[in-house]
């Protein structure tokens, strides 16, 4: 029996105990209550009885003294005249004497009757044998004798005789005077008390009754079974109760007074049922409320106890749940007593038994727990238990926190304030979670360093296979410059195609990997949206015109000129999807629809459409469209070519630019593919490219060029625009294979991008620089990003021959090739690379001052310009200081109005001029770029001009 069930088992003791004494008090109550009722009637019936004695004694005093006075009277008038004495004549006169129950009689001294109040009898009457006779002839003193009542001969009726003796003068006995009454003329005075079913009652000290009311049949006979005569005898007056009362024969209470002068006793009964009929009415209510409030108290306590025993199940429940749960917990009171604490608390803090029972403290625990060294720590030594108790014990400002035990096992303990001042503690062994924990991380750990095992592997491989890959193309290449017959100059081509696609299918590889391993930043340049859509959509026009289709793209107004962002990745885009819409459309049309809305301030959310009236994808393969390797069939596949990559890449790139890319599509009919971007705002400048489209410079001939550029797009770009113009382009990734290339290939142009992974483009030109024979002098240009301006110096210090920025636009890139081409390895001026407009410096002026404010600017240099170029004359004349002056001015001039071309060939010759440097010294051709730079930027003055008064 545990401690709980002794509890149990002691307050069910108690609470049976408070039932019944709540149910004794009640009928405790009724019984005190029923006993002083039951005795104070008992006493007001004795009361009442003994009164009625009383009177009823008083009464037949009377009564009789008034008998004996009639006997007196009658003997007196009798002795005087015996002879003359005529009692009928002299009772005529006195009315009571009349009355039927009254009789007077005389008898002589014989015993003969002599006279009687009544009719006289026919024959003698001999009395002399009469008790009431014999007394008086044998009596030897006058007194008046009362006789048991006697059944009369002549009337058969009882009567009880009075007498007295008739004493003659001389003193002898002459005779008797006899009044005879009726038994129920002495009671008849008690007909008018209310005594219910109770009896009065005159008996004489013989035990005869001389009267009663109600009467009683046999009067002649003595009470029997009463304690009346020998109570009388003790006291002269009392009362008692009889189980069967003497008149009545039912149960009564009795008063009794003994006459003083006449050996009678007048008795008064009551029934016992009359006298206690309202107590026992009485006493039936109180039993019937007090079986009410047993019921009641009853209900209660069964209510009471089926609570008990329903909180009585909880608590087994809820024992029987902490007993059986996987934490430990441990409730306190305010005091830090213990008031509930489970096995697991014991099993998990390793505690014994002892401190499991009620009345430890949280103190002592922790107390047991700092000997036993559970807190290895040195602040949590014996004497900082308080401090411990303070901060751990219920301090719920670390509401959770972790420990790990000396065995290893690692708990996770919560502790939470109660409202009354307790706490609550659970403790959750942990050990398993933390130790997947620390599973999983090392998994993390190795799935990424795996991630980026396979992203340096892919590279790694992309590399190795581009290498010789390059060799392949470039060599077929060469090949295709030979004369062949068609048969054999097929199969070069095959080589070259092959290899080509083999060498994207790399690349897409490489980009997807490195996407997947979110190692690609993306740029955040400003730029031309609706350039760089309309240049990427171009870039297809071929392809598309090839196969007989329309290629319309429609950019809506809304669709601001200049954003931020990384335009391209969004060329990317736009290749990937319009390019798959060209591939799988064979007839029809490919439509490309641009719109923006604004979405937070200063940002632009673009969103392109591109559809087709291709072969549509069938619905199951949407899901799955956009995941990496994804064709639809093997055999369209076959058909069309491709490595699946292409819409993943898109995907993750869309994502990354903050949109989201989806498809409608419906089988034979056309797809719709549909991607949004978010774009900062960028301040509005013009685009330049227009230029491409006017500048086309014929080729010397048709060149052999490699380019060099790690960036998938902008190499697609640069090889497309080289294409463009008539060259042959092969196209690596890196320095690395751009040195084997130039070592395996004779190339009258390389194109270097600055920044490349494995080995950027200045050591690789280091390399090619540092190679012998005509491998060392192939003309090299520089590819410099925004971010590496003002690099120029190292470009020409690593050996390159010319540089232009990117993204380079196409006259200023085909204005180099041919610079560097027709130098023949020779370093040619930098200027030849650089546009003669830069709009983007009026952009940037027209940001600081606005676009009227660079607009003015514009107009009064272009006012300026006549006389510039008279001064630049008359100097090149003079030369010396003058020259020098109106380069330098010419030098700032024109930079600050975007003519870079001119702003850098005039500081170049001034820094010639400065040097010394004659030979050096090309002012001679300034006039003539002057006025070149200065129709371009008056051109562009007037395409402002229409713009701003709306003419387009
Ligand atoms: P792939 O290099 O094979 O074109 P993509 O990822 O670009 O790889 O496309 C995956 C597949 O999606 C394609 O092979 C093709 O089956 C389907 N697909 C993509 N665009 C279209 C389109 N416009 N019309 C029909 N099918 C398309």
């Amino acid at each position: 029996m545990t401690a709980w069930h002794r509890r149990r088992a002691g307050r069910f003791a108690g609470r049976a105990a408070l039932l019944a004494s709540v149910l004794a008090l009640i009928w405790g109550a009724i019984w005190l209550q029923l006993a002083q009722e039951r005795i104070a009637t008992e006493r007001d019936v004795r009361q009442e009885t003994g009164n009625l004695t009383l009177a009823f004694e008083e009464n037949i005093i009377r009564s009789i003294a008034a008998i004996d006075q009639v006997i007196l009277i009658v003997r007196d008038a009798y002795a005087r005249d015996p002879a003359q004495f005529n009692l009928r004549g002299w009772a005529r006169d006195r009315a009571f004497i009349n009355d039927q129950t009254f009789q007077i009689a005389l008898v002589d001294s014989s015993g003969m009757l002599l006279q009687s109040n009544l009719e006289q009898a026919a024959e003698r009457v001999d009395v002399s044998d009469r008790e009431h006779f014999r007394v008086q002839a044998d009596a030897s003193r006058d007194a008046l004798f009362i006789s048991r009542p006697v059944l009369g001969r002549v009337s058969n009726r009882y009567s009880v005789q009075f007498t007295r003796r008739i004493i003659g003068p001389d003193g002898e006995f002459l005779g008797v005077v006899v009044a005879s009454l009726d038994p129920f003329y002495l009671g008849r005075f008690y007909e008018s008390l209310r005594i219910g079913h109770g009896f009065v009652m005159l008996v004489g000290l013989d035990g005869y009754v001389r009267a009663s009311r109600p009467a009683i049949e046999h009067m002649d006979l003595p009470l029997a079974a009463s304690p009346l005569l020998e109570l009388a005898e003790r006291d002269a007056q009392g009362s008692y109760r009889i189980d069967a009362g003497e008149v009545t024969g039912q149960a009564s209470f009795v008063s009794y007074r003994r006459l003083t002068e006449y050996p009678l006793i007048v008795a008064v009964g009551f029934g016992v049922d009359e006298v206690f009929a309202a107590y026992r009415l009485h006493r039936f209510q109180y039993v019937v409320a007090g079986i009410g409030m047993t019921a009641l108290v009853l209900c209660i306590g069964v209510l009471l106890d089926s609570h008990r025993r329903r909180l009585a199940k909880y608590q087994e429940e809820l024992t029987a749940t902490l007993e059986n749960m996987s934490q430990g917990i441990v409730m306190v009171d305010p005091d830090r007593r213990v008031a509930v604490i489970n096995r697991r608390v014991g099993e998990l803090l390793g505690l014994p038994p002892r401190l499991l029972q009620e009345n430890t403290t949280l103190d002592d625990i922790l107390r047991w727990q700092v000997e036993h060294g559970e807190f290895a720590s040195p602040g949590a030594g014996p004497d900082s238990v308080q401090d411990l108790v303070a901060r751990g014990g219920l301090d719920a400002s670390v509401p959770v926190y972790e420990r790990t035990r000396p065995n290893g096992i690692v708990l996770e303990i919560r502790t939470a304030l109660l409202p009354n001042g307790g706490a609550v503690r659970t403790y959750t062994d942990i050990t398993g979670r933390k130790r997947n924990e620390q599973d999983l991380a090392a998994a993390r750990d190795a799935a990424e360093s795996g991630a980026r095992a396979r992203s340096q592997f892919l590279a790694v491989m992309s590399h190795e296979i581009r290498t010789p890959l390059n060799g392949i193309i470039g060599a077929a290449g060469l090949l295709m410059d030979r004369r062949f017959d068609a048969e054999e100059f097929h199969y070069v081509q095959i080589i070259r195609q092959s290899g080509d696609h083999l060498l994207q299918l790399v690349n897409d590889i490489l980009d997807f990997s490195r996407l997947d391993a979110s190692c690609v930043e993306l740029d955040e340049v400003p730029f031309d949206v609706r350039a760089t859509i309309a240049g990427a959509v171009d870039m297809l026009t071929t392809a598309a015109q090839q196969k007989g289709l329309d290629l319309a793209l429609t950019i809506a107004d809304d669709v601001p000129p200049r954003v931020v962002g990384d335009p391209g990745r969004l060329r990317q885009i736009l290749l990937n999807l319009t390019g798959n819409a060209v591939k799988f459309t064979e007839r029809g049309a490919v439509r490309i629809d641009v719109s923006a809305a604004g979405d937070a301030p200063h940002r632009v959310r673009l969103t392109v459409a591109i559809g087709d009236t291709g072969i549509g994808i069938p619905a199951e393969a949407l899901p799955h469209l956009f995941d990496e390797f994804s064709q639809v069939d093997g055999s369209i596949s076959r058909r069309f070519g491709g490595s699946g990559l292409g819409l993943a890449i898109s995907r993750r790139l869309v994502e990354r630019m903050g949109g989201s890319v989806s498809v409608q599509s419906v089988v034979g009919e056309g797809s719709t593919f549909r991607f949004d971007i978010l774009l900062k705002e960028a301040p509005m400048e013009v685009s330049e490219s227009g230029e491409e489209a006017t500048v086309a410079n014929p080729p010397l001939s048709r060149l052999r060029i490699l380019l060099a550029e790690d960036n998938g797009t902008n190499r697609l770009v640069a090889s497309r625009m080289i294409e463009r113009m008539g060259h042959r382009v092969d196209a690596v990734a890196d320095g690395t294979e751009a040195v084997q290339a130039v070592r395996s290939i004779p190339y009258d142009v390389v194109l270097m991008d600055l920044m490349m992974p494995e080995m950027d483009g200045l050591t690789a030109t280091k390399l090619i620089r540092a190679e012998p024979g005509p491998v060392g002098r192939t003309p090299i240009i520089g590819l410099t990003a925004n971010a590496e301006q003002g690099r120029e110096a190292a470009c020409r210090d690593a050996g390159m021959n010319a540089f232009v920025s990117k993204p380079a636009p196409f006259e200023q890139l085909a204005a180099a090739i041919q610079a560097v081409a027709a130098a023949g390895g020779q370093p040619v001026a930098a200027a030849c690379a650089r546009p003669l407009l830069d709009a983007r410096v009026l952009g940037l002026l027209a940001e600081d001052i606005g676009q009227d404010g660079a607009l003015d600017v514009v107009r009064l240099f272009l006012t300026e310009v006549p006389r510039m170029i008279d001064r630049l004359e008359q100097a090149l004349v003079a030369r010396g200081s003058a020259l020098l002056r109106e380069v330098h001015t010419l030098a700032s001039a024109s930079r600050s109005v975007g003519l870079l071309r001119l702003g850098h060939e005039a500081a170049e010759i001034e820094e010639a001029l400065a040097d010394g440097d004659a030979a050096a010294d090309r002012s001679g051709s300034l006039p003539d770029l002057m006025q070149a730079s200065v129709r371009r930027l008056a051109e562009w003055e007037a395409a402002q001009e229409e713009v701003a008064s709306g003419v387009t």
